[in-house]
């Protein structure tokens, strides 16, 4: 458990011990923050039969046993009093949250709770919001649903408002550094501790082994492809499908044009990406991302072809420059 996480846990096995935790919990933070992560503790310890006590010098809170029937049939995801609740294309519709009102309506079978998780609960589409609006006015004393957002604002602020609200802040600078490293995490967090810097919007790169690995064949991609290697389509697919790749394209600029200037004494006249070039890439991928953003999905395509096109055209246009001088 990521070491932010564990006074939520020890206040939510409070709550638990003393039969007043919430009906709704709302949980907020960004990507990458531990969201899921807490949410699914609480579910495990919301179906185990046999709760155990975790008391050391670190935490003290309430754990699943791992062993129960429930704690098996969770982990094999045939537990039948819990649901989750997932968005399809990026929405999550009103058939889904009427779904879980009839869920919650029937008793529940094996354990005393029956818990639903809604994660990326800002996809909620307005009927879907007010049905659950409905569900969170008339709670029953046996259920428990658990809402998770990156983006706490596109909510109604009625659903909120009913909700207790966990605001996830994971720490920033040094000490995230040395609870990252703590987990022994391998890979990029090393190269971003040896700069002694992070900030927040690298989380979901740094805490999670997968989404670490999609940027590391990004990043492969991208510098590929500055070097004149015909990975374009490569690229292209990258951005279309993957939510962090834009991130990653301005991130991994800004990091190219800082090693630029630190090497700047070192730098030979031959370095194909000079600091003059990657000012130009800067520019233009960020005022590609603002064009991106704020086009539909069936336009992304179009726009992202675009902008590897503009990239190759400013990597071009700085080769015949440097051939003129
Ligand atoms: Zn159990």
């Amino acid at each position: 458990m990521k070491s932010w996480l564990i006074e939520h846990q020890q206040l939510l096995s409070q709550q638990f011990s003393r039969n007043i935790l919430p009906h709704a919990i709302l949980v907020s933070g960004v990507t990458g923050a531990g969201k899921l992560e807490l949410a699914q503790w609480l579910v495990h310890l919301l179906s185990c039969q046999q709760p155990q006590s975790i008391n050391n010098t670190v935490t003290k809170h309430l754990q699943s046993c791992g062993h129960c029937k429930s704690c098996l049939l969770l982990k094999s995801k045939t537990y039948p009093d819990h649901l989750n609740l997932v968005a399809e294309k990026n929405s999550l519709g009103v058939d889904s949250i009427r779904h879980a009102s009839a869920f919650l309506q029937k008793t529940a079978h094996l354990g005393k709770f029956k818990t639903i998780l809604i994660a990326h609960a800002q996809t909620m589409t307005l009927a879907a919001a007010n049905a659950l609006l409905k569900t969170l006015e008339e709670p029953s004393d046996d259920s428990v649903i658990i809402l998770l957002t990156n983006d706490i604002e596109m909510l109604l602020p009625t659903i909120v408002s009913r909700c207790r609200v966990l605001n996830i802040r994971p720490n920033v600078g040094q000490t995230l550094l040395t609870d990252i490293s703590a987990q022994k995490f391998s890979g990029e967090a090393h190269t971003v501790m040896n700069n002694g810097f992070v900030n927040l919007t690298q989380l979901p790169e740094l805490t999670d082994k997968t989404i670490n690995k999609a940027f590391q064949d990004f990043k492969t991609c991208y510098i590929n492809y500055l070097h004149g290697q015909p990975v374009e389509s490569q690229l292209l697919q990258q951005l279309l499908n993957n939510d962090h790749a834009l991130r990653w394209l301005e991130q991994i600029t800004v990091n190219l044009q800082r090693e630029q200037f630190v090497t700047l004494e070192k730098a030979s006249s031959q370095s194909i990406l000079s600091a003059e070039l990657l000012n130009k890439l800067y520019k233009v991928i960020i005022n590609g991302c603002k064009v991106i953003k704020s086009y539909t999905q069936a336009n992304k395509q179009f726009v992202c072809q675009q902008l590897i096109m503009t990239i190759s055209d400013v990597i071009e246009a700085s080769q015949i420059n440097k051939q003129e001088c």
